[in-house]
């Protein structure tokens, strides 16, 4: 676009448009600038045409990226160990993205039985609809994911640790069982506990030579990044370029773009996202090491304490635990009962998602719930551990427990 020679001609309104604007290079502010767009503007028909939307590194159109979405993958490719990242508008959009992208009629797509819930509807529900073959594993038992394996099998999800219930399986051993028997298939993991903090999903092994790791990541920001419990957001990190490329044309062509405010809420989450986390976790272990004291509890399901199934892995691959721990209540205690004991919470809010400020309880009937070779009785309580003080927390537990009774 040509500056207007005749500026001072133009209505007051156009010359609110035509304003000239000159970016403050020399404002060297501490938080990114938040960049809004629909349009982008080329300074020719010639580099129009020469652009393409499907080129995810310049600017193009809002939808494919600003300044401000390309600094916080960059800074999101850094916290997962990758090279390159995407966002999407939530961490279920991720799962829905990669699923999409890399799996065509025909093919088979394997999913841990303890997986995300909504992960696991999506197969049965969308992806069938699509001539899209999936398979339940039990992620604790390598043997079980060996016999799903075959050449249809495109993409394999990895869970660590299973949802509500927290089982660690042996990473180690599921990327090389997939590496061995289904050298084709992707391996993909759902990095939203350990969000590159707890462990490095693209280096399982230190100095491994080829490096032992997944192919990509996918990551709710709506937990740990965001901290907030205010937005939603997902991310895709890989470190292979062929396989950004392929995400990125897909990402692209279903037009899952995100707002910039809720860009600008994640990397300001961000900058204390590994001082959160390690807060969390400290609060959680302690109720965890409070829970293993009181005989309500048949099972303490919190992957760094010991009797928690697959803990040896936990200890073995990781540095860090989040903040979540579920609590299996003995089975004496009907359903109904654990139900008033969550309503019995003071400071725990009942409600979805986790890694926010305030701390969460939600009961689950895990043994209708669950395949897996790890049984479950009695009712679960999954609390999420939000950043209050740790006695308040274990006095309110301790208060609802009292009233729950012998
Ligand atoms: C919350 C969550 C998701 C989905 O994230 P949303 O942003 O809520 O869609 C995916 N995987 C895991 C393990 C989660 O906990």
């Amino acid at each position: 676009m040509a500056e207007s020679r005749d500026a001072h001609d133009d209505a007051p309104s156009t010359r609110q448009i035509h304003h000239g604007y000159v970016p403050p290079a020399g404002f060297a502010a501490v938080a990114p600038a938040m960049h809004r767009a629909s349009t982008v503007l080329f300074k020719d028909v010639a580099a129009m045409r020469a652009s393409s939307w499907l080129d995810k590194d310049t600017y193009t159109y809002g939808l494919h990226g600003t300044p401000t979405s390309f600094t916080l993958e960059a800074r999101l490719a850094t916290l997962e160990g990758g090279t390159h990242a995407m966002l999407v508008p939530s961490g279920l959009a991720a799962i829905a993205l990669v699923d999409q992208s890399l799996l065509s009629s025909g093919d088979t797509v394997l999913i841990p039985s303890n997986a995300y819930f909504p992960n696991r509807s999506l197969a049965t529900h969308e992806l069938a609809r699509w001539g899209i073959v999936h398979r339940f594993y039990d992620p604790m038992d390598v043997e079980s994911l060996r016999a799903a394996l075959g050449e249809d099998v495109r993409l394999v999800w990895i869970e660590p640790p299973g949802s509500v219930t927290l089982e660690f399986p042996d990473l180690r051993a599921l990327v090389r069982a997939v590496r061995a028997h289904a050298p084709r298939a992707v391996v993909a993991l759902d990095n939203t506990w350990g969000s590159g903090i707890a462990f490095d999903a693209f280096d399982l092994e230190p100095g491994a030579t080829p490096a032992l790791g997944v192919d990509l990541t996918i990551h709710a920001l709506t937990k740990y990044p965001s901290g907030g419990a205010d937005v939603m957001m997902g991310s895709v990190v890989t470190r292979s370029q062929a396989l950004h490329d392929q995400l990125a044309l897909s990402h692209c062509r279903l037009g899952l773009g995100v707002g910039p405010n809720d860009v600008e809420l994640v990397l300001r989450g961000l900058q204390t996202v590994a001082l959160r986390y390690a807060a969390q976790d400290a609060s959680t272990r302690r109720i965890a090491r409070w829970a293993l004291g009181r005989k309500e509890f048949a099972r303490v399901l919190h992957p760094a304490t010991p009797g928690s199934p697959g803990h040896e892995h936990w200890a073995a691959q990781c540095r860090a635990a989040a903040g979540l721990v579920s609590l299996e209540f003995d089975p004496a205690y009907a359903p109904e009962r654990v139900e008033r004991f969550v309503d019995d919470l003071r400071l725990f809010g009942i409600g979805w998602s986790w890694a926010g400020p305030m701390s969460l309880a939600v009961p689950y009937r895990a043994a209708t719930d669950r395949v897996s070779s790890t049984v479950y009785k009695g009712t679960v309580v999954r609390l999420s551990i939000g950043l209050e003080d740790v006695g308040d927390l274990i006095r309110d537990l301790e208060a609802a427990l009292e009233k729950l009774g012998a």
